[in-house]
């Protein structure tokens, strides 16, 4: 039987460079010790607290169909955050509440591109970006950044990729670089959205994991608000990966036609799920800063051991749970090092090359590990490097 091109053509086929973390999950299903700095998720639970909160509302018989749009008080206590932190008037019927981020990222799409049409995102980029636009029937074009320019999208090579585009995609603090884009890369992406008519569809979960300067949202730029949807989670801010729960922010009538969206689709998230959610917002900044706190340690940590030799290069770490190390002096691509490093200490990280084109000749580590561990791996890492880069220096 025929299936449809956008199903078959979700995903590009091939591994997409995920060998060395499918194996690395083999020699652990195998029993092999393998220390783990691959995927993007906290090392500690959701709360007791927040449990507490799903658990009552569910025993208070939020077991049913939920508001489709959300309920009015998630909806509320989203619309707050955002207006706090951009200083942008929103009100409930700006925000709607998805099963997680991922969710949001689709039906943002889904909202503003057409058949046809191109959405345009940065490369490097989270594993999904592409999919999510071609799954919304649109042709995904990504946009190269230079590891040597810290991997900030510029608006001139932008506006150069952007005939037929109708959207852009940006991430900040990014996954997988760990940059956070400046007042001057938004402020020239805002530039070339206006220029070009693009929408922005703006990437914010690890908006709470920002370690050095500061997370800028392009809302708050003239003239964006009318243009910009915000994609936000629950996961990373609230180490709640497992609820699904997410939002997208933007103009009335954009949200109006998502809950059009999601009655056709997710129909709404679990009410004890967003009661969830709600305490957990409301629960205070102490919270948010206790679930960052073991990344904000291990950047630290990561920033002394790379002190101590020049082998490997740190991209600026400046937010999320990621480092993005430069392994070029080794001779070797991030997916070289990446099989090498594996076979030789049992230490597994993402190549950058999973991540697109532009991060070739890096890895990205995930801090998701205790602070000893993820210390010695990079200890390791640097060593290992040092040796490679040797070797090759005497070829
Ligand atoms: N955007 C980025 C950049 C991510 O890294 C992730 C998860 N790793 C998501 C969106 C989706 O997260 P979720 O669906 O859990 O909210």
């Amino acid at each position: 039987m025929k299936l449809s091109q956008r199903i078959t053509h979700l995903t590009e086929g091939g591994s997409d460079g995920w060998d060395v973390f499918y194996r690395a999950r083999r020699m652990i299903d195998e029993g092999h010790a393998v220390t783990e700095l691959t995927i993007g998720e906290h090392d500690i639970r959701t709360d007791a607290s927040i449990l507490e909160a799903m658990d009552l509302s569910a025993r208070q018989g939020h077991t049913g169909y939920a508001m489709v749009p959300g309920t009015d008080l998630l909806r509320d206590t989203v619309a707050a955050r955002l207006q706090t932190r951009t200083g942008v008037p929103t009100t409930r019927n700006n925000v709607l509440i998805t099963p997680g981020g991922q969710s949001a990222l689709f039906a943002a799409h889904v909202a503003v591109c057409d058949p046809g049409d191109v959405g345009l995102f940065i490369d490097p980029y989270y594993a999904t970006y592409p999919g999510t636009i071609r799954g919304a029937g649109a042709t995904a074009r990504p946009i190269q950044t230079s590891a040597d320019d810290a991997f900030q999208p510029r608006a001139q090579r932008i506006d150069a990729a952007a005939d037929g585009a109708v959207s852009l995609l940006i991430n900040t603090p990014n996954n997988p670089t760990g940059v956070v884009y400046s007042r001057a890369t938004l402020e020239g992406v805002a530039q070339v959205c206006h220029a070009r008519d693009l929408w922005l569809i703006s990437d914010e979960v690890y908006d709470t994991q920002v370690w050095d300067g500061t997370h800028i949202s392009p809302r708050t730029l003239p003239g964006m608000t009318e243009r910009t949807l915000i994609v936000g989670s629950m996961s990373k801010s609230h180490a709640m990966t497992g609820s699904r729960c997410g939002w997208v922010v933007g103009p009335e009538e954009v949200i109006a036609h998502l809950i059009n969206l999601a009655t056709h689709t997710t129909y709404g998230v679990p009410g004890f799920i967003q009661d969830a959610a709600s305490f957990a917002l409301n629960a205070g900044n102490l919270l948010v800063e206790e679930i960052a706190a073991p990344f904000r340690r291990r950047r630290a940590l990561a920033m002394e051991v790379l002190s101590t030799q020049n082998t490997v290069g740190l991209v600026p770490a400046q937010g999320a749970m990621y480092l993005m190390l430069d392994i070029r002096a080794t001779g070797l691509d991030g997916e070289g090092f990446a099989n090498a490093l594996l076979d030789t200490h049992s230490i597994a990280v993402m190549p950058g090359e999973s991540f697109g084109t532009a991060a070739r000749g890096h890895i990205r580590v995930a801090m998701t590990i205790d602070d000893d561990r993820f210390a010695a791996a990079l200890t390791t890492i640097c060593t290992y490097a040092a040796v490679l880069a040797d070797r090759r220096a005497a070829e």
